[in-house]
């Protein structure tokens, strides 16, 4: 809807039994409103803007709105058996489809895209399509988990009856209180982090280097030899990176071996605590500057 006169800027959730709610704000003044719909009600009626408006007002909006686009839709926690048969790749909704409480499903998609695109790219130049194998063992495994984070926040958002709605609200009334707790459920933390344990990757036995294998880099802010400052993904870019955290990384690697890496596109970059000044050196080394990397180590 457009013109909403509700400019709350979070997401708000009506924990209703009669009907739950949620709204959620979107850009150059449009909200958007889902109402959960009872099985007596029917597709026709409820697209009526009399009906919509009375669900509308009830919320407390003022009737000088106008409607954007109104509809009925179910959803579902599915996930596709195989997705790579035959030269058919699924991503997306075709693959899985997540129940919209979390607000993940588009996210999910886009995380596929992000992991098929420069494997597929890879596939088609090399002419080897072994490496697509590692797109749905890598997916796979996070989709099914924020499935089920969706269908938890469902049950939490739509109560069964009376008495577990109050308990809801009240749950999250007190919650607002203490603000760790606040901070975790209102941004939330609990959502699962995409890691990998199988697919392109090699573990190793040693338990430490393991805790970092498949899992997302982090992303610190780094200085360069001239004081220049940037986020680390500008540097690295889309491109395969051998990173040496060290003190002196230049004493880690042989300009013999990063010529060897350079012939398979992979790039070397050096990165030194925030105390250490990096050096100028035959490949680029900069300076954890955040203390990002030192703080990931010691935590
Ligand atoms: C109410 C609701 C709220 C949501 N809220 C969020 C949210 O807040 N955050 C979020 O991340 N996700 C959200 N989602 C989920 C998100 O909308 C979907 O996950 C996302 O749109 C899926 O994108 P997709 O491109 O995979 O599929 P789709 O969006 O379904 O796109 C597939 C396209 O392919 C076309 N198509 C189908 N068959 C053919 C064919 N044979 N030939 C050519 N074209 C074809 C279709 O017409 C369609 O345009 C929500 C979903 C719903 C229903």
């Amino acid at each position: 809807m457009f013109n909403s006169s509700n400019k709350f800027r979070h997401t708000q959730v009506f924990c209703d039994v009669r009907r739950p709610c949620i709204t959620l704000p979107g850009p150059r003044g449009i909200r958007r409103y889902e109402f959960k719909l009872h099985k007596s009600e029917n597709e026709k009626e409820c697209l009526n803007l009399i009906f919509i408006k009375k669900l509308l007002t009830q919320k407390g909006e003022n009737d000088d709105f106008s409607i954007r686009r109104k509809c009925v839709y179910t959803f579902n926690a599915l996930i596709a058996n195989c997705w790579f048969k035959n030269k058919i790749l699924l991503a997306g909704d075709a693959a899985h489809q997540t129940p919209p409480f979390a607000g993940q499903g588009m996210n999910s998609g886009l995380r596929d895209a992000l992991n098929l695109s420069w494997k597929l790219a890879f596939a088609i130049n090399s002419n080897n399509p072994t490496i697509l194998n590692s797109y749905e063992q890598e997916r796979k495994y996070h989709i099914a988990q924020m499935i089920k984070i969706s269908l938890l926040m469902g049950r939490v958002l739509n109560p069964k009856n009376k008495f577990l709605g109050i308990l809801t609200r009240l749950f999250f009334y007190f919650i607002s209180y203490y603000k760790p707790a606040k901070d975790y459920i209102f941004q939330m933390r609990f959502k699962p982090i995409p890691s990998f344990n199988e697919g392109f990757l090699w573990k190793t036995n040693n338990k430490y280097e393991n805790e970092l294998i498949g899992q997302l880099f982090p992303q610190p802010m780094v200085d360069d030899f001239k004081g220049n400052q940037f986020l680390l993904d500008e540097i690295l870019g889309n491109n395969f990176f051998i990173i040496i955290y060290s003190n002196l990384p230049e004493k880690f690697i042989s300009n013999k071996l990063i010529k060897k890496f350079k012939t398979k596109n992979i790039n070397i970059l050096g990165i030194t605590p925030e105390y250490i000044n990096p050096a100028q050196t035959t490949f680029k080394i900069v300076r954890d500057a955040s203390k990002t990397l030192y703080n990931y180590q010691y935590n």
